[in-house]
């Protein structure tokens, strides 16, 4: 992947106006204003000599839900103010009272402040976003500055829109195909767990009553005006956030641009022209089988369709009493379909043997003839489809790095972000004071780790990502719940490799969100406080476990 230097993203038009180049130098320059794909850092040659960033503080206070991101970022500005900030705000559709759950944080978070300053979605999952929009008139009461999306929300960027178009066919096949396995009577193994996959994966897109996950991410970006929508990417050059300038600075780690980092492996000349449900293969192919079976489309103008419409016999009018009555050859085959296919249903009266034969006749035709039915396992690849489409959402998770200017401790939250993301973090560089900062400097620098996609095996890299975190007074909280996640079938959530590194590397500061201690008013971690990156610990005094708050060391 090519290098992702600032100075390479920089629009001519900036150099016009004077601008040698975007290398960064302290303080960062805030965020300019107005929407543009890629922020630039417009001050970047407004140089002073850095002053001391000792006063940079960060409060977080994460919330508890579960399988669900909601984080309120407190950071002291320069002149001792509070800037808030929201990274992502929701629950998985899954559990049990998860809007009143949700309902009841943004109530918290109204305690603690009517601004907020940012709000950052990671990306569109329903347990990253579903509180803006079952919580949309309490959201209502807040006054909002600006939301950071990643570049893959931005609805005026041509690769993004390409991305929107398979998620848009993905999801509606998806739920179509889901409607269908839900209404089987007889699913069998193989598609009693395609059921169960399915359910897991809708929740991240839809709410309990079938809310779209896009309609949340709508009412979050809605709480503010089109100028203060930020679309970030790592090409984005480190910047600050106004009130910030002398103690932080942000970089953007993903979501990459490059599409197989992404997860997509289009391949135009494996792809069929035809596109009832968007570009892609799994997407276009279950898209266009469902039209077909609701009359949308024609069996012969389904160009995707495995076999020709005159090869075959249609089930349906095979099956149907009509055609037996009419003629001999559609009767054995009504037969034969009944024996072999439908089985072990009523045998017709003519077909009952007679006397001696009748009882081994019986049992023969009367074997359970389920293993040979096919006639719904089409809906099987919807598996595949569901795997692409969480995969590469969580993939277009935006990641933030936080720098602390004096200190140059890394506070990293990385939404859902999966294998691609963390690997493209490899190859990002940006040049700060003339120095080359990389990706994986950043990662080394981390002292708080806000755990990736709930502490799953597939988001948290072992050699580009854990092995990486170096620093000694690392810490880490996991949005998770090991209880629900076993009630959505995902088995064990956070998975345990992970949590045993994550406890070696940091010294066992690692705060779960189902942690017993947090619904216990005089609970305690299992680390002392102070320790390493964590100056200060409290929680929900209620005994709900709602909250962990926690002052992290970044001065
Ligand atoms: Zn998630």
């Amino acid at each position: 992947m090519a290098k992702r230097s600032a100075k390479r993203n920089l629009p001519s038009a900036r150099k016009a106006r004077g601008q040698a180049s975007v290398s960064v130098s302290a303080p960062a320059p805030a965020l300019p204003s107005g929407p543009r794909p890629a922020p630039a850092a417009s001050t970047a040659r407004a140089v002073v000599a850095a002053p001391s960033g000792g006063g940079a503080k960060l409060t977080v206070r994460f919330y508890c839900q579960g399988i669900g991101d909601c984080h309120l970022l407190k950071f002291t500005k320069d002149d001792g103010g509070d800037f808030w900030m929201l990274i992502d705000c929701g629950i998985h559709s899954s559990i049990t009272g998860g809007p009143a759950k949700m309902g009841q944080i943004v109530d918290d978070i109204a305690t603690l402040t009517p601004r907020l300053d940012v709000i950052v979605l990671t990306h569109e999952h329903w347990d990253h976003n579903s509180a803006f929009f079952t919580a949309r008139d309490k959201f209502k009461q807040f006054t909002v500055g600006e939301i950071w999306l990643g570049w893959t929300e931005n609805p005026s960027d041509p690769q993004a829109r390409q991305l929107d178009k398979f998620k848009a066919g993905a999801v509606n096949a998806l739920q179509q195909a889901n409607k269908r396995l839900q209404g089987l009577r007889e699913p069998g193994p193989h598609l009693a767990a395609l059921q169960d996959g399915l359910q897991a994966v809708m929740g991240f897109n839809f709410g309990v009553q079938g809310e779209k996950v896009r309609d949340a991410r709508d009412a979050a970006v809605n709480l503010t005006s089109p100028n203060n929508r930020r679309y970030l990417e790592p090409t984005t050059p480190p910047f600050s956030i106004p009130g910030l300038g002398k103690t932080l600075r942000i970089y953007v780690l993903g979501p990459p641009r490059d599409a197989a980092m992404l997860g997509i492996t289009e391949r135009p000349a494996e792809m069929y022209g035809i596109a009832a449900a968007g570009g892609w293969p799994i997407a276009t192919v279950l898209g266009n089988a469902l039209a077909t079976e609701a009359g949308a489309l024609q069996p012969g103008q389904d160009m995707t369709a495995p076999f020709n419409p005159e090869d075959g016999l249609d089930l349906k009018s095979a099956r149907s009493r009509r055609n037996r009555r009419s003629d001999e050859q559609a009767k054995a085959t009504a037969q034969f379909l009944h024996d072999y296919y439908d089985g072990p249903a009523r045998l017709e009266p003519a077909a009952k043997p007679a006397g001696k034969k009748r009882r081994a006749a019986r049992d023969s035709k009367r074997t359970d003839q389920k293993w040979r039915r096919i006639d719904q396992d089409w809906l099987g690849v919807s598996s595949d489809l569901a795997i692409q489409l969480d995969d590469r959402t969580n993939n277009s998770s935006l990641v933030l790095a936080f720098e602390f200017l004096e200190s140059k401790r890394v506070v990293l939250f990385v939404g859902d972000a999966q294998v691609g993301n963390w690997l493209s973090w490899q190859n990002v560089k940006w040049t700060v004071d003339d120095k080359t900062v990389t990706g994986p400097d950043l990662l080394a620098r981390t002292v708080f780790y806000k755990v990736g996609h709930h502490g799953s095996q597939n988001a948290t890299l072992k050699q580009h990502g854990l092995e990486l975190m170096k620093n000694t007074d690392l810490a880490a909280f996991i949005p998770t719940n090991a209880k629900d996640a076993l009630k959505v079938k995902w088995g064990a959530m956070p998975f345990v490799p992970i949590l045993d590194d994550l406890n070696t590397r940091a010294n066992k500061r690692v705060v779960r969100a189902d942690d017993a201690w947090l619904a216990l008013p005089a609970g305690n971690p299992q680390f002392s406080v102070p320790s390493g990156a964590i100056k200060a610990l409290s929680h929900d005094p209620s005994g709900n476990g709602l909250w962990v708050q926690m002052d992290i060391a970044v001065g």
